[in-house]
């Protein structure tokens, strides 16, 4: 539904509102489903039935989908993936979205195992932040969290990354008996870093459906972690933010708990996904709202696209219990992330 924000100081003819009046304006989009890492929570090691190339979104269906979503009011893109840096001629595409018109802001996800000669080009085109995954600072448990030896290459990325003054947010997720000894390492790394560091709450989307019946660590217990160790400063949350933000005073760098599974953050949830597939998808937990790519390949026009588009936005769930409860036959959760992005 496209209405009028009703604040009189602010009168806005486009912004985009769901059913319950939440504004979306930023869109997720997952390139590929394959990637170069195998994180234990995310994928399995072996047997991993990747879409066909063909079931792919091409970068032209890409490009004319984000132009009506930015039409329709969306002004902020993340590229993600499985790893988006797989996918061939990424930076092209990456220009070409730099480009549409009402794009304000262009944010990546990456794993920063192929990223590190691209951050020359990503600072030229203006990428206005990078998410870089890396859940330890310790070379043997990156290999046995990931299944990969690709350690230094991901510091590398990062290490250019803040050389170029790229805003960098590092997504480190908490997993009990894995990497709990990393968390205040990392937090370290913005003593003298300006990086935000910010810990997630392990989700189900494990390509296995094999998630714990309870959270050991949620939000609450890696923020009370943490404050075992410093005293932390409460900072403004953005709008928007699904992160808690805090500071450790003197250090460059903020922390960042995200309550990703016990999903605090719905009510003001300003986000849609695309799957590699091209399903659009108006929570994280719920199996789909919309099969895109076959309106955009059955010769849709932009209007049809459009009003399928806002028909899905008018019937969200309420948060992603709700979209959770809704997904009928595909429970438990059991795909991978790597298929709709983070
Ligand atoms: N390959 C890129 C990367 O690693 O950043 C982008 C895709 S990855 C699926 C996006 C984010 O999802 C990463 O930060 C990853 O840690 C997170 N993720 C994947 N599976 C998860 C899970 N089961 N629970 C919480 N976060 C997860």
């Amino acid at each position: 539904m496209i209405r009028l924000n009703l604040d009189p100081t602010c009168i806005d003819l486009t912004t985009l509102y769901d059913n319950r009046g939440r504004p979306i304006n930023y869109v997720r989009l997952a390139v590929t489903d394959r990637c170069n890492l195998r994180c234990f929570y995310c994928m399995p090691e072996e047997g991993i039935r990747y879409l066909p190339k063909k079931h792919l979104l091409t970068f032209e269906e890409i490009e004319r989908l984000i132009s009506i979503l930015a039409a329709m009011g969306i002004t902020k893109v993340r590229l993600t993936g499985g790893e988006p840096f797989v996918r061939n001629d990424l930076m092209k595409l990456i220009n070409k979205i730099s480009e549409i018109p009402g794009i304000q802001d262009l944010h990546l996800t990456t794993n920063g195992v192929l990223t590190a000669p691209h951050v020359p080009e990503l600072k030229k085109l203006g990428i206005a932040s990078v998410n870089l995954s890396l859940d330890t600072l310790d070379k043997s448990r990156f290999f046995a969290i990931t299944r990969r030896d690709e350690f230094e290459p991901v510091m590398k990325t990062l290490h250019l990354l803040l050389d170029h003054e790229i805003p960098v947010k590092i997504n480190a997720v908490v997993m009990d008996g894995k990497n709990i000894d990393d968390i205040i390492p990392l937090i370290e790394l913005s003593k003298d870093h300006a990086v935000d560091i910010r810990f997630i709450e392990e989700m189900p989307f494990t390509g296995e459906g094999n998630h714990y019946p309870t959270l050991t660590w949620t939000y609450k217990k890696i923020l009370q972690y943490i404050q075992e160790h410093y005293t932390l400063v409460k900072i403004p949350d953005a709008p928007f933010s699904t992160s808690y933000n805090y500071k450790v005073p003197g250090y460059k760098g903020n922390i960042g708990v995200i309550a990703a599974f016990s999903r605090t953050f719905c009510g003001t949830c300003n986000r849609i996904r695309l799957t590699a597939q091209g399903t659009l998808k108006t929570c994280l937990y719920d199996d789909g709202a919309l099969d895109i790519r076959q309106l955009l390949r059955r010769g849709a026009s932009d209007d049809e696209i459009k009003s399928n588009l806002l028909k899905a936005f008018n019937s969200r769930a309420k948060d992603g219990f709700e979209a959770e409860a809704r997904r009928g036959n595909h429970l438990p959760v059991s795909e991978s992330m790597s298929t709709i992005g983070g």
